[in-house]
C-alpha cells in the first residue's frame, strides 16, 4: 500500500488525486490531508478517506472542522499552522506527497517533503521555479524523487528513457539522445480574443478553460499565458534543458500534452483527453500504470490536430516569464510574487486584465535582482516584492 499526504486536497488537483485513490482504494492509504479553509469539502474527504491527520492553514477553519468531525465520530486529528502542515509533509509513515497547494504557500511544505526524502508528485510549479537550482539541489542531496504532474511535464517524463526518469535534474538531454522538448500550450481561454479586446476581459470570462478544469489562479495564469512561461522554467529545471532545447507550440485541442524529439528525427508524444487524472495516476503508479477514471481517446472523432507559433505580442506575460528565467538571479521570485498579487487584484476586480502584465513588468524592472543563496532569502525577496506590488496597486487607485 502506498501511503500518502495530499497538500491542497480540496483544490482541483487535490480532488482529482482523491478520485484516483478512491478508484484504486486497495493500493493507497490517505494518511494526511492539508488545505486552507474549505471546511465542507475537507469534511466530506474525511468521511470518505478517514485520514489520520488533517491540517488547515486557517485556524478558525481547523476549530470548526474539529467540532464537526467530533459530532460525526470521525477520529481524524485536526491541526493548524505552517509548522504542522510541514510536519504532515514529512511524516515517517508516508512515502508519497502530492504537492498541490496553490502559489508560494506550497513552498515550505514541498521543501519539507524533499528534506524528508519523499516521492513528490509535483503540481505546485511555483515552488520549483522560484527556488530553481536550490530546489533541485535539495532533491538530489536528500535523495527525494520528483515526478511531475503538470500535464506537459508529465507527458515529457512519460516519453523519456527510464534512466533519465530516475535521475531527473542530474543528466543532460544530450546524454539521452534528445534534440529538443516540444512544450505544447492550449493557448488558454483568450486564445481567440482580439488583442484590442484583452484590456476589457472580466474574471468571469476566463473562469472556464476550453479544455481543462482548474483553480482560479492558474486559470488567470493560463489566460495571460504566464503559466506557459512558468512551465518553460519548470521544464528547464526538471529536465536539465538549455533554452535552445525547448520549443513552445500552441496546440488548441490539448490532445498532445508535449513531445520529445530525438536525434534520429523520431518524435515521441503522450496523448490523452485533457484530464489531469491521467498525469496524476501515472505519477502514482510509475513505472507501472493504473486506471485513472479518464475516458479514452476516440481517434475517429478527432479530425484536426493543429499547431501555431505563440503570439508574444498578444500575450506579453509569456515572454516576460521566459526572459525572467533566462536572466536568472531573483527574477523568477520577483515575477512570481508580483504575479500572485496582480492575479488576486484582477480576480477581485481591482485592476484590469492588461494591468497584470504592466505591473508585473514594472515590478520586475524596478527590482534589484540578486542571486538568492538560501531558501530564507527566497522567502524574504518574495515577501518584499508582495509589499511593493500591493503598494503599486494602491497607488493606481489613489
Ligand atoms: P486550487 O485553487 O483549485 O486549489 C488550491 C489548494 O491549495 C486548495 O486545497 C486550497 O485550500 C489550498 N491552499 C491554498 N492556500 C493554502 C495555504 N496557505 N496553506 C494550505 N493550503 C492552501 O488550485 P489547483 O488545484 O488548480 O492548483 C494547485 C497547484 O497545481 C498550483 O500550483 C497550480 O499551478 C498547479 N497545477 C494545477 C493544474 C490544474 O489543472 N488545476 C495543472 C497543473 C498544475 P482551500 O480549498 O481550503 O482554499
Amino acid at each position: 500500500m502506498k501511503r500518502v499526504t495530499i497538500l491542497g486536497s480540496t483544490g482541483s488537483i487535490g480532488t482529482s488525486t482523491l478520485s484516483i485513490i478512491k478508484k484504486n482504494s486497495t493500493l493507497f492509504k490517505v494518511v494526511a490531508l492539508v488545505a486552507n479553509k474549505n471546511i465542507s469539502v475537507m469534511l466530506k474527504q474525511c468521511e470518505i478517506f478517514t485520514p489520520d491527520w488533517v491540517a488547515m492553514k486557517n485556524e478558525k477553519s481547523a476549530n470548526i472542522l474539529r467540532k464537526k468531525l467530533k459530532e460525526k465520530n470521525i477520529q481524524t486529528q485536526v491541526l493548524s499552522g505552517d509548522k504542522e502542515i510541514c510536519a504532515l509533509a514529512a511524516l515517517e509513515q508516508i512515502e508519497y506527497v502530492v504537492s498541490a497547494i496553490v502559489g508560494i504557500a506550497g513552498l515550505l511544505p514541498t521543501l519539507s517533503a524533499i528534506y524528508a526524502g519523499k516521492i513528490i508528485l509535483l503540481a505546485n510549479k511555483e515552488s520549483l521555479i522560484t527556488c530553481g537550482n536550490l530546489f533541485m539541489k535539495a532533491v538530489i542531496s536528500h535523495k527525494a524523487q520528483i515526478i511531475p504532474i503538470d500535464s506537459e511535464h508529465n507527458a515529457i517524463f512519460q516519453v523519456l528513457p527510464k534512466y533519465f526518469q530516475k535521475n531527473l535534474g542530474k543528466i543532460s538531454l544530450k546524454k539521452a539522445n534528445v534534440k529538443s522538448i516540444i512544450l505544447t500550450a492550449s493557448g488558454g481561454p483568450l486564445f481567440n480574443f482580439k488583442k484590442r479586446d484583452l484590456p476589457f476581459v472580466k474574471p468571469s470570462q476566463i473562469y472556464s478553460h476550453p479544455n481543462w478544469s482548474m483553480g482560479k489562479k492558474i486559470l488567470v495564469d493560463s489566460a495571460t499565458m504566464i503559466n506557459k512561461g512558468f512551465e518553460y522554467a519548470e521544464a528547464r529545471l526538471l529536465f536539465n534543458a538549455s533554452d535552445s532545447e525547448i520549443n513552445i507550440i500552441i496546440h488548441p485541442q490539448s490532445i498532445i500534452h508535449s513531445m520529445v524529439e530525438y536525434i534520429d528525427g523520431s518524435v515521441l508524444a503522450q496523448l490523452s483527453l485533457p484530464d489531469m487524472r491521467v498525469a496524476i495516476s501515472y505519477a502514482f503508479s510509475f513505472p507501472d500504470r493504473i486506471p485513472s477514471g479518464s475516458s479514452f481517446l476516440d481517434f475517429k472523432k478527432i479530425n484536426n490536430l493543429s499547431f501555431f507559433t505563440p503570439d508574444f505580442i498578444k500575450f506579453p506575460c509569456l515572454k516576460l516569464a521566459i526572459d525572467a528565467f533566462i536572466y536568472g538571479k531573483s527574477a523568477m521570485i520577483v515575477l512570481n510574487a508580483a504575479n500572485e498579487v496582480t492575479v488576486s487584484a484582477f480576480l477581485n476586480s481591482r485592476i484590469s486584465f492588461n494591468k497584470i502584465f504592466e505591473i508585473n513588468n514594472d515590478i520586475l524592472m524596478s527590482s534589484n535582482l540578486l542571486e538568492p543563496l538560501s531558501i530564507e532569502e527566497v522567502i524574504d525577496i518574495d515577501q518584499k516584492t508582495r509589499i511593493n506590488t500591493k503598494k503599486r496597486i494602491l497607488s493606481l487607485s489613489s
